[in-house]
């Protein structure tokens, strides 16, 4: 299938699931993630409505940003702190804040460019060694470190679900997200505003959204398998 196919055809299932759980569609943003994806191909997407991509190294985000910019751009993945400066004028929302170095640069680097950086933060929802992110256990309190920061706002929460083959067996994490994402709602922090998930992958958005995402990141549902690991 061509990339204007898989885009049409995941955007059908996303409004099938939308319906089916009595959601809007237009509460669901999908997100095309576009690593290691070629500038061309990336061109095809944008062409065919994405208008949101995803990337997880700056310095891909830096090579493709004149091609990519017209998109809003979503830092998925794990940012090293000297690296924010890159970056920070342009992205539009961070969804792996996970640690307070990084929430401290970032809110340095967002007042001198004179911003508010929108970020979410990542949650190891189901404990895994090889994924970043905090324990469900360590995010009120990592919220409450940050609470006076003023270039930052937290608009949610992001998690990253184990590999299943079966999709279901990732439900539990998704409503687990779900759950510490609506007691969050009760607290009252100046800089914290519970708005959006993001869960749901090629494998699991269908999941995801039933489990109420309002992100949804795809990048082999549209662009077909990558041809390295990254
Ligand atoms: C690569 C990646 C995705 C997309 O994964 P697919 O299975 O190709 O849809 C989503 N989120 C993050 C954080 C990623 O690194």
């Amino acid at each position: 299938m061509s990339i204007k196919e898989n885009i049409e055809h995941i955007r059908r299932e996303i409004k099938e699931v939308c319906n089916r759980v009595n959601r809007e569609y237009d509460e669901v943003t999908l997100i095309g993630v576009t690593k290691t994806i070629d500038c061309e191909r990336i061109r095809q997407a944008l062409d065919d409505k994405i208008d949101h991509v995803g990337e997880n190294k700056v310095q891909e985000i830096m090579n493709k940003y004149e091609e990519i910019k017209d998109a809003k751009i979503h830092m998925i993945g794990h940012l090293q702190t000297n690296k924010v400066k890159y970056i920070i004028d342009k992205v539009s929302l961070i969804h792996s804040l996970d640690r307070l170095s990084l929430a401290k640069e970032i809110n340095k680097r967002a007042k001198q460019h004179g911003i508010i950086m929108d970020t979410l933060v990542q949650v190891n929802v189901a404990n895994e060694d090889t994924k970043f992110g905090l324990k469900v256990e360590e995010v009120e309190r990592f919220l409450e470190e940050i609470r006076d920061m003023e270039n930052i706002r937290v608009l949610g929460l992001m998690t990253i679900a184990p590999y299943e083959e079966d999709s279901e067996n990732v439900r539990i994490y998704f409503k687990e997200l779900k759950n510490i994402f609506e007691e969050l709602k009760n607290k009252d922090y100046s800089n914290v505003h519970m708005k959006y998930l993001s869960m749901g992958m090629t494998n699991d958005y269908k999941v995801a959204i039933e489990e109420g995402t309002n992100f949804v990141r795809i990048g082999t549902g549209i662009f077909g398998e990558r041809n390295y690991y990254k």
